[in-house]
């Protein structure tokens, strides 16, 4: 009897633990609010922090520095860049439904970003010594400067959790390949799965966005399978 009670209990401890564990709040997932303000990482989550110590460590002393250029980011911030990207490719003449494909090549529609997580990230190599121009696809293939990197974390990056989100496979869909950004999978699986729950209408506010008024119904359709959904498969549920 008393063993029964103790497995009860046991259990009604970790479903309610795991229940707390996938929650996470509509202002998280849209990038209103950072779960925790790290200075030292670019405001990355606790648990991505100390994850990321131990495989930036590893890489040291293989002579891999790793750098997190991009952590967090808000969705004001996704905003600005939008906006920015909006006006640049107006000027040179794209049409507004062009501009918004331009931009959908490397950049989120504000509020869908998984750099409003916490959990994802884009990394160089600070030993290779490049300042500018850092994330271009050509400086992580063999004779670039992160390549080094790029084959250290093709090895080891997993066993620490993390993982590339848009890769290099040609039947892929939605952002192009993007050597630099890694994801830490105990931490985004369980939050694309509830950003999946999401309307994704209901996160993005039109009239703050150029072009805002084209972000619905067919078009976001499409943008949520390919985009979104269409990552590295370790990424997903
Ligand atoms: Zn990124």
């Amino acid at each position: 009897m008393m063993k029964i009670k103790v497995f009860l209990l046991c259990w009604v401890f970790t479903s309610v633990l795991c229940s707390h564990a996938q929650e996470f709040s509509v202002d998280l997932l849209s990038g209103r609010v950072a779960v925790a303000m790290r200075d030292d990482l670019s405001g990355l989550q606790p648990e991505v922090v100390e994850a990321f110590k131990k495989m930036a460590e590893a890489a040291a002393k293989e002579g891999v520095v790793l750098k997190v250029v991009s952590g967090f980011r808000s969705y004001s911030r996704q905003a600005e860049i939008w906006n920015d990207k909006y006006k640049t490719y107006r000027k040179e003449g794209l049409t507004p439904l062009q501009v918004v494909e331009r931009i959908t090549e490397y950049s989120t529609i504000p509020g869908t970003s998984r750099h409003h997580w916490g959990t994802d990230m884009d990394l160089v190599d600070e030993a290779a010594g490049e300042t500018e121009g850092l994330l271009v696809a050509d400086k992580f293939e063999d004779g670039g400067p992160f390549a080094k990197m790029k084959q250290w974390m093709d090895a080891h990056a997993g066993d620490y959790g993390f993982f590339l989100v848009y890769t290099n496979d040609p039947d892929r869909k939605g952002f192009h390949y993007e050597p630099w950004h890694y994801s830490y999978a105990p931490l985004s699986k369980p939050m694309l799965k509830a950003f999946l729950e999401l309307e994704l209408e209901s996160l993005i506010e039109p009239a703050e966005l150029y072009g805002g008024q084209l972000l619905r119904g067919r078009l976001l359709e499409a943008y949520k399978n390919e985009h979104i959904m269409d990552i590295n498969p370790q990424l997903k549920n």
